[in-house]
């Protein structure tokens, strides 16, 4: 008899936001700013303990973001964080520490995902391959191209990450192969390219239905919905803009082909308001 997928305990944490303009993260968007949080999963896997989807921003992003050229990064999105808001501290409060978690599952690696990795000494670090490469030698400006601020990588990175090479496994509807990461199928990791060099999206069975943690493959989710990609202002630091067009794309179909699963954008404000907001 084929084993039941193991059900993932899953709760989305606040870490803090910027302010965006509407018509930046979604073309035809309105002259307004936008509140864009950065999201962060807490997982619990029966069987292998406490994980985390992205580690999102964390107070040292507040010193790491003070001196040019990474003082750019904070002017074009201003940041609104507090102690209270990292990771670290929303574990305290629910009785944990930062050695239960043994895995940090790594979208991308622009600051807003990676800022609270240092907090989590321990964990096993796993992100594709050719994300780190891209980043990995980024430096100064060449860095704040991507996004990417050196000074929040662990120094013990390398030691501790496990780089996954491209995805040979199952595919879903629209965005193609995954990769298991535990073996069990409760979380499998599937390609989101464009945004960022190697950005990978997360489908995690859990006790809320299948969740499809779409990090920054669009910011917003009336941005899937109508297939209305960001602005070029973005360009900027997007690593290839038509791959990043046809992931939302490939996104929409997904969406058209699982209408039972929850795509959970890392920054999107409407989930913010009714999953995180309203939960609270
Ligand atoms: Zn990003
Ligand atoms: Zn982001």
């Amino acid at each position: 008899m084929k084993q039941a997928t193991p059900v993932v305990h899953c709760e989305l944490l606040d870490t803090g936001y910027c302010l965006a303009w509407e018509h930046h993260v979604i073309q035809g968007g309105a002259h307004r700013r936008l509140q864009c949080h950065s999201l962060v999963a807490l997982l619990h896997h029966p069987q292998h303990g406490w994980l985390l989807w992205d580690s999102g921003y964390a107070p040292r992003m507040l010193e790491a973001t003070q001196a040019l050229p990474f003082s750019l990064y904070r002017r074009a999105t201003p940041l609104f964080l507090s102690p209270q808001l990292a990771v670290c501290a929303h574990l305290q409060r629910r009785g944990l520490t930062p050695a239960m978690i043994r895995r940090v599952i790594i979208s991308h690696f622009h600051a807003d995902h990676i800022a609270g990795l240092r907090d989590f000494p321990q964990a096993e670090l796993i992100a594709l391959h050719s994300a780190y490469a891209d980043v990995a030698a980024r430096r100064g400006l060449q860095a704040v191209r991507r996004a990417f601020i050196p000074a929040l990588l662990p120094a013990d990175f390398q030691e501790r990450a496990t780089l996954l090479p491209a995805f040979m496994g199952v595919a879903l509807p629209g965005l193609g192969a995954t990769h298991d990461l535990l073996g069990d199928g409760s979380l499998l990791l599937v390609a989101l390219p464009g945004h960022a060099r190697g950005q990978i999206g997360m489908l995690a069975h859990t006790q809320r239905g299948e969740l499809l943690f779409a990090a920054d493959g669009c910011w917003l989710t009336r941005s899937l919905r109508e297939q209305r990609p960001p602005s070029r202002v973005t360009h900027f630091f997007v690593d290839d803009a038509q791959a990043m067009r046809t992931t939302i794309e490939h996104l929409h179909t997904f969406a058209q082909a699982r209408p039972d699963v929850m795509i959970i954008p890392s920054h999107c404000p409407e989930i913010f308001a009714r999953e995180v907001e309203q939960q609270a």
